[in-house]
C-alpha cells in the first residue's frame, strides 16, 4: 500500500527524474496511484507524493475521467490569473487561495508510452498544475506569499505537534 509523504519529507522538494520505461511495473504504479487518490479522497496525486522521485501523476477531477501524466510539460498556459481554494494530500487540514492560470494545454505520455495532448481549464487545469509542480519539487505554500507561507507553515507545525 502506497503511503502519502507529507511536509518535511524532502522528496516533495527535490526535483522528480523523467520516466525512461514504459513497462509492466510502470503501469502497475498507476493504477496503485488511483487506488492511493480514491483511499485519500483526492482529486489529483503525484508520485513524489508516494515517496517517487518520478515525473508521473494522476488526476480524477470532478466531472472529468481518471487521467494519467507521464513526463509532462505544461506547452500554454492562458495569461488571466484564477484564485480559488486549494488543498494538497501532502499538507493535511491546510487550505489556501491560490492563484494559477486559468487553462493551459499539456502535452504528456500515458502509461503505454503513447504521447497526448490535452487543453484543459476550470478545476482539471487547476488540478494538473498542481501536480505538475510536484515534479519540480515546487508545493502549493510556495504560491502564496512568503508571510501567509510562514504562517502556514506555522500553523502546520502546530498541527502535526498534537
Ligand atoms: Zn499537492
Amino acid at each position: 500500500m502506497q503511503q502519502i509523504v507529507t511536509y518535511g519529507d524532502p522528496v516533495l522538494e527535490t526535483r522528480a527524474e523523467p520516466v525512461t520505461e514504459f513497462n509492466e511495473e510502470l503501469a502497475a504504479f498507476c493504477e496503485e496511484m488511483f487506488v492511493t487518490l480514491k483511499r485519500e479522497r483526492g482529486i489529483g496525486l503525484a508520485a513524489p507524493q508516494v515517496g517517487v522521485s518520478k515525473r508521473v501523476f494522476v488526476t480524477d477531477a470532478d466531472g472529468d475521467r481518471p487521467r494519467i501524466f507521464i513526463n509532462p510539460e505544461i506547452v500554454m498556459t492562458s495569461p488571466e490569473l484564477v484564485e480559488y481554494e486549494e488543498g494538497c494530500l501532502s499538507f493535511p487540514g491546510l487550505y489556501f487561495m491560490v492563484k494559477r492560470s486559468g487553462a493551459l494545454r499539456v502535452q504528456a505520455f500515458n502509461e503505454k508510452g503513447r504521447p497526448f495532448t490535452l487543453e484543459a481549464e476550470g478545476m482539471l487545469a487547476r488540478v494538473i498544475l498542481h501536480e505538475y509542480d510536484h515534479l519540480d519539487g515546487k508545493l502549493f505554500v510556495d504560491r502564496i506569499s512568503p508571510l501567509r507561507k510562514q504562517r502556514a507553515l506555522l500553523h502546520y507545525g502546530r498541527l502535526v505537534k498534537m
